[in-house]
């Protein structure tokens, strides 16, 4: 059965330094690096998304604009499109991904399932055309970008599985609770040394 990675917004934003900095977010791309080099093998396809926002309006609500961001449907400004916050964690190795996907041109997109590859297709026709049914799914963050896109790879008929080494959240509290929820919804979490 081929099996595809999918790695969720590795972007320097949603990293340490970065206006929307996660604690481990740098670790995560590290690690990817790391597990894509031991095992180039274990994937048929590597796809990769990013947060790619307007910088000249709020995104449809989802940047706070007059008032200050409640972290949970409102946020400071991040990843604006072809900025360095929006570009991936220098240590994400970029030549390992096969398809590039953008999300949230001007609209609040959590889930990979939101965005397009270059060609326009989404990520179900990506997938099919690849032949892929088996995701392991890693990156940014846990508690939003990672459990949607995990959510809907699980309605999409997907085998799921969390990298839980490999992913990083806003806070630990959601965080633990969006694997508990993806477990319960089917996913199956586990450590990327497993094959
Ligand atoms: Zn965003």
């Amino acid at each position: 059965m081929a099996r595809a990675l999918l790695i969720i917004d590795v972007q320097n934003d949603f990293t340490e330094g970065g206006a929307l900095g996660v604690t481990g977010g740098s670790a995560v791309a590290a690690g990817i690096t790391r597990l894509l080099a031991e095992h180039p093998h274990r994937y048929d396809l590597v796809v990769a998304s990013r947060d790619w926002h307007h910088g000249h309006d709020d995104n449809g609500g989802h940047f706070a604009v007059d008032a200050a961001p409640d972290f949970v449907t409102t946020w400071p400004a991040h990843c604006v499109a072809g900025t360095d916050g929006a570009d991936y964690h220098p240590a994400l190795n970029r030549d390992a991904i096969d398809v590039h996907i953008l999300k949230g041109q001007g609209v609040p997109a959590y889930s990979i399932y939101e965005g397009n590859a270059q060609t326009g297709d989404g990520l179900t026709a990506v997938l099919d055309q690849a032949g892929v049914r088996s995701l392991d799914i890693a990156g940014i963050a846990t508690d939003y970008c990672v459990r949607a896109s995990a959510l809907d790879a699980l309605r999409d008929g997907r085998t799921v599985r969390v990298l839980t080494d490999l992913v990083a959240g806003v806070a630990e509290e959601s965080s633990a609770k969006a694997l508990r929820e993806l477990r319960e919804a089917g996913a199956v979490l586990s450590s990327s040394d497993r094959e």
